[in-house]
């Protein structure tokens, strides 16, 4: 539940200029899209936000404070990436508990965040299993809800139904706008697919060669000829 404001962001790998002032806002609750091409700069923007990248110029503001130098583990972000791996070693419970562990919350609290967050993404009853004896659907589900557990103010998704098969992506993703609907979290997520951004998002950045080329609600979008 929080107001972000991207603007002029600048990222240059080597001489490549891979984002070239992209401004985007997500108002508080909002699902915002980039979607664009393969090489438009999408996972670049969601990793200057995540805090994996630090951008050359522009700036990023969470509830009107900059975040440009805050730390990825002090951002207060969920991140959901298409290949951000599970624990194989861990069982689906602990891999949903592992940063609750991490941040040293009591035994009895992350116990009822795990049963609540499993819930909310429909995993109950796969506390015990290992990823490997999961579906991949099951798989970005646990994923989803490791990022959830936390609490975060903001959702970061890049291509999360990308590894699934047709039917579970349409689950998937229903899943994903539903949870997010009813938390109010805020959230980015990033797709080349525009059906996918089309059915999901409050607004969408088309992004075009490092660039924001449109920023609208599906509804304007689509209604251009
Ligand atoms: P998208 O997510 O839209 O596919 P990316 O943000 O991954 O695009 O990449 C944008 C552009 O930056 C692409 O041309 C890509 O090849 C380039 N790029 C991405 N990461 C690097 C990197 N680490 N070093 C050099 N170029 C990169
Ligand atoms: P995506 O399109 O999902 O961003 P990619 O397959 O383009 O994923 O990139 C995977 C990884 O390779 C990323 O870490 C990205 O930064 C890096 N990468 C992408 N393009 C280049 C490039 N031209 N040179 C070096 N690294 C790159």
């Amino acid at each position: 539940m929080a107001l972000i404001e991207v603007r002029n962001l600048r990222k240059q790998y080597h001489d490549f200029l891979a984002l070239d002032n992209v401004s985007l806002t997500a108002q508080s609750g909002q699902l915002v899209t980039l979607l664009g091409p393969s090489g438009c700069g999408k996972s670049t923007t969601l990793r200057c936000l995540a805090g994996f990248l630090e951008p050359n110029g522009g700036s990023i503001n969470v509830d009107g404070e900059s975040i440009v130098s805050v730390p990825p583990n002090r951002r207060d972000f969920g991140v959901v990436f298409q290949n951000y791996a599970l624990f194989p070693h861990m069982t689906v419970a602990d891999n949903i508990a592992y940063g609750l562990k991490l941040r040293k919350y009591s035994r009895g609290e992350i116990e009822t965040r795990v049963f609540d967050v499993m819930k909310l993404v429909r995993l109950t009853g796969l506390d015990d299993r290992y990823p490997r004896q999961i579906s991949g659907g099951q798989q970005q589900r646990v994923a989803l809800a490791r990022a959830l557990v936390l609490k975060p103010r903001l959702l970061l998704l890049d291509e999360p139904l990308a590894n699934l098969d047709a039917r579970l992506r349409d689950e998937v993703r229903w899943l994903i706008r539903d949870i997010q609907q009813q938390s109010g979290i805020t959230a980015f997520y990033v797709t080349h697919d525009q059906a996918e951004a089309m059915a999901i998002s409050d607004m969408v950045a088309v992004m075009k060669s490092g660039r924001v080329a449109q920023f609208a609600s599906p509804r304007e979008i689509y209604q251009k000829p």
